[in-house]
């Protein structure tokens, strides 16, 4: 018989490892753009689980694609294919620049595998010397040993010993600080077509083709970090679509599974076939039930409705949050793109960022930051217009009880 205890904050503290901080709300179940609390308290979701929640809570294509992959087969491993798997691989591939497609599980996996990918074809294709991974100061592409030394921020990388080599970085927006480490010794860049975690920052179009341009001049491989930007949440399925510019490898994950872990990486035949038989892998990778879910949000994301509907719903985020700044002069900018929007605090509340997360939450609505200045917003794709009014509604409340 299992023993009854109650399910609370603190409980966290007793049996969970400690390395994260979370609220001391406990959501127990949501629907479209609401979440319910364990005292029934309901919140207005514009974090979307940190951007991952693309289609809100239990959208009914999801949960019914659950369900009927649920009561068919869950997994079976990378020793047999499955049907999921490639449908959803086919899908992705008509609706990109790629033509092959890996499975993982999370963003840090898919780009743990484009970054052993990019060094296997430099290794093969051009001899051992073309190691060199250049990437971005505050860049993030997970918490895995080599990818989280590719991302741009010490302090998650020190203190685990030595480092994987030869990663160097750039300054984002700065085409400069590129061409004075890149060489023909560069195997990748890697590089988020918008900054989330390091502050929603929009690469210039100057930028994005310049660095395009330096990897056909040096043979390197251009990796487009999309696990935050794919998935429809810029408006393009992916942002690259947008941009201008292709890249070689490309890596999705968190909207593509709208809640279901799952991560994608993206390349050509000429690229892919550099990681033969053997070479890398996974037991999870490709399991019939999340590429399921992910195949139904593909479905759904990759139409004109959802697409114009994203720009439409991030015109009105911008307008209402403009009107908030105006009576309360909190922000010094809204910036991103999309629906994955920054407020950027000015100089009078530096170092608030949470603060104000922490007062929105006591109004009612749930919304993340990206870093100590910048309140981040990325709600489901598909919000009604009616809850972006009343969760910004609650959020001038939040507002109010920290202007000064
Ligand atoms: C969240 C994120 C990752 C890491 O994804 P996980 O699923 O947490 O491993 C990688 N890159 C970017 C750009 C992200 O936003």
């Amino acid at each position: 018989m299992s023993e009854q205890f109650s399910v609370s904050r603190e409980l966290f503290d007793e049996v969970m490892v400690p390395n994260y901080a979370p609220s001391a709300v406990i959501p127990v179940r949501g629907q479209g753009s609401r979440v319910w609390d364990q005292q029934d308290k309901e919140y207005i979701d514009f974090a979307g689980g940190i951007a991952v929640n693309c289609l809100g809570h239990c959208h009914p294509a999801l949960v019914s694609a659950l369900k009927e992959q649920g009561e068919k087969i869950w997994h079976l491993s990378n020793v047999m294919t499955n049907e999921p798997a490639l449908r959803l691989a086919k899908k992705l591939v008509d609706s990109t620049f790629a033509d092959k497609v890996y499975f993982a599980n999370s963003g840090a996996e898919s780009n743990e595998a484009a970054l052993k990918l990019a060094r296997r074809w430099a290794l093969d294709v051009h001899g051992s010397d073309k190691t060199q991974i250049i990437a971005f100061n505050q860049g993030f592409h997970g918490r895995t040993f080599f990818t989280v030394t590719v991302g741009g921020q010490a302090a998650y990388s020190d203190g685990f010993g030595p480092k994987p080599g030869d990663i160097v970085h750039a300054e984002y927006n700065n085409l400069d600080s590129v061409k004075a480490l890149i060489s023909d010794k560069t195997c990748a860049i890697m590089i988020e077509p918008l900054q989330g975690e390091g502050g929603i920052v929009s690469p210039t179009d100057e930028f994005i083709k310049g660095v395009r341009e330096l990897c056909n001049e040096h043979n390197a491989l251009l990796i487009f970090d999309e696990v935050q930007t794919g998935v429809g949440r810029l408006g393009p399925l992916y942002a690259y679509m947008d941009l201008g510019v292709t890249p070689d490898i490309l890596t999705s994950a968190k909207g593509l599974g709208g809640g279901i872990p799952i991560g994608a990486m993206l390349t050509t035949t000429d690229i892919a076939k550099h990681l033969k038989v053997g070479t890398h892998g996974s037991t999870y990778g490709g399991n019939p039930l999340a590429c399921a879910i992910g195949e139904a949000v593909i479905d759904v994301i990759n139409t004109p409705e959802v697409q114009t509907g994203v720009k439409a719903k991030a015109q009105l985020y911008v307008d209402r949050l403009n009107a908030i700044n105006t009576k309360y002069k909190v922000f010094k900018e809204i910036r991103g793109k999309g629906l994955l929007i920054g407020a950027v605090l000015n100089d009078n509340y530096q170092g608030k960022a949470k603060d104000f997360l922490v007062a929105a939450m006591t109004e009612g609505v749930m919304t993340l930051v990206a870093g100590a200045n910048i309140i981040r917003f990325a709600p489901s794709l598909v919000i009604p217009d009616e809850d972006i009014i009343e969760g910004l509604a609650r959020f001038e409340k939040a507002v109010a009880t920290l202007a000064s």
